[in-house]
């Protein structure tokens, strides 16, 4: 039994979406899954939309996402190169091989000449379809303009009738009329292949067994296979896999402002929660079970489990999967990948990271938010008088105003300044005042914070804070408050 190899194919066109994301994990989930090799291949032919270190963006974004391939450009392997422009040479020989069995023929007809009868083909309300012009002329004229330097491409050579077909693992036996497909390029007039032929011959000579690709190649697919019969070569298994859609009508896209995988690593969102919701974009367990590390996905992933239909990307569901990927991470991982947030906020104001991050875990959903959500610890915010006003915690404008004034001296008293010396204090000064909790805590968080949702309570806030600002706060918010009593 040969052993299984898989290849993740992109073109170098920019950022990897997450349509390619999940195209490349469940390339390499069948390659793990049976013990096979995951290939990277680089399909640049198409040079007009090579994007600028589009190459180096696949090599980084596959290592980041976890997903090593065993061969490819950059670490190599016995089916180099693997970028396909370095195998330009390797092509022509094969198309001319067709063009002797008679599967293929070159073309001279100009741009001009193409658009000529594109245009009066919708004219008539057809779709333009290559006339097999070329066909016509006898083999030793057209290989003797092909020698003598006249610009020509290479056109396979679609049966007039019959039908071609290929089988897909997911969608099953697949069918095309003949007299329905165009006579498609695959060698250009610039000498590299064209996409629908190189990934027949690279797809062989790199002894690829299962070729895994978004279905936007269903309907070539048959056109492939009518390859593989003429060069008598055996096809690889194909799976075509669902788009990835953004809603109902429209798929997923950087265009549209869609976040990329990078897009989405450089939000605070974490690698493995990612991973985690692309596969399940398209693909199901069977059961279920949502949480997945990586090397459980090998051991669950089954090709049964996929899914004809379109996958819906819902970004609150990746959310909510990284809010519970971050819940499960160390302290000390959380600190780790907090800090950069928090000194976006705080950086320099010496506040105690290892506590701010204890209390900021279980709320953090991406870490993108964080700065936002610790901003009031290095500045007082703006807020409305409104949110002292408290019926749950039995507070007004004027319990606060008492309960602030109460507070104050207490606080002033509190020595040294941590978080159980504040506790036990404040604690022991509203039990021996005779006080409830509601009504002194919750000013006393409003005073100090601005808001009325924080990580941690007033205790803790007032920790973190230190002592010196604490008590300018309080201050501050007396006076705001004994002013605002007057003027009422
Ligand atoms: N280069 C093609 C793309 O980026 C890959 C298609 C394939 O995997 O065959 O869409």
């Amino acid at each position: 039994m040969t052993s299984v190899r898989t290849r993740f194919a992109p073109s170098p066109t920019g950022y990897l979406h997450l349509g390619g994301l999940r195209t490349a994990l469940f390339t390499y989930l069948y390659a793990r899954k049976h013990g096979g090799k995951f290939i990277l291949r680089i399909e640049d032919t198409d040079q007009e939309r090579e994007v600028p270190g589009a190459v180096q963006l696949i090599y980084d974004s596959l290592r980041a996402a976890g997903l090593e391939y065993d061969e490819g450009p950059d670490v190599g392997g016995d089916y180099g190169p693997y970028i396909q422009t370095q195998r330009k040479d390797t092509y022509l020989p094969y198309a001319m091989q067709l063009v002797e069995s008679g599967h293929a023929y070159p073309c001279f007809c100009t741009r001009e000449e193409l658009e000529e009868r594109r245009a009066a083909a919708a004219a008539r309300g057809e779709t333009f379809k290559y006339d097999k012009h070329c066909l016509g002329i006898p083999r030793q004229e057209a290989l003797r303009r092909m020698q003598s330097g006249e610009p020509y491409v290479i056109r396979q050579n679609i049966p007039a009738e019959g039908i071609a077909s290929f089988d897909d693992l997911l969608f099953g036996h697949i069918e095309a009329e003949c007299s329905t497909l165009d006579d498609n390029v695959l060698i250009k007039q610039d000498g590299l292949p064209t996409y629908n032929f190189a990934n027949v011959i690279d797809d062989h000579l790199m002894g690829i067994t299962h070729v895994t690709r978004g279905t936007e190649y269903l309907s070539s697919a048959p056109k492939y296979n009518l390859l593989y019969e003429a060069f008598g070569w055996t096809p690889p298994v194909y799976i075509h896999l669902p788009v990835v859609m953004k809603d109902a009508t429209r798929k997923l896209s950087k265009r549209y402002g869609d976040p990329s995988f990078e897009d989405l690593l450089s939000m605070g969102y974490l690698r493995d929660a990612i991973i985690n919701f692309i596969a399940l974009l398209g693909w199901s367990p069977g059961n279920d079970r949502e949480f997945f590390s990586k090397e459980e996905l090998i051991e669950a992933f089954d090709e049964k489990g996929l899914n004809k239909s379109p996958a819906i990307f819902n970004m609150d569901k990746l959310t909510w999967f990284n809010a519970e990927y971050i819940r499960r991470l160390s302290p000390e991982e959380y600190l780790e990948l907090a800090t950069p947030w928090f000194d976006r906020a705080l950086g320099g104001r010496g506040i105690d990271y290892c506590r701010l991050a204890e209390l900021m875990q279980g709320r953090t959903e991406v870490f993108n938010r964080v700065p936002d959500m610790v901003r009031f610890l290095a500045e007082m915010p703006g807020y409305e008088n409104e949110l002292y006003v408290n019926k749950k915690q039995k507070s007004t404008l004027e319990s606060s105003l008492d309960a602030l004034k109460f507070m104050l001296p207490v606080l002033e008293e509190v020595k040294p300044w941590q978080e159980t010396a504040l506790h036990d204090t404040v604690m022991q000064a509203i039990a021996e005042a005779g006080r409830k909790n509601g009504p002194v805590l919750w000013p006393l968080r409003i005073a100090i914070s601005g808001q009325a949702s924080t990580p941690g309570g007033a205790i803790e806030i007032a920790y973190l804070l230190g002592r010196e600002e604490t008590l300018a706060r309080i201050r501050a918010a007396i006076e705001r408050l004994t002013a605002a009593l007057q003027t009422a």
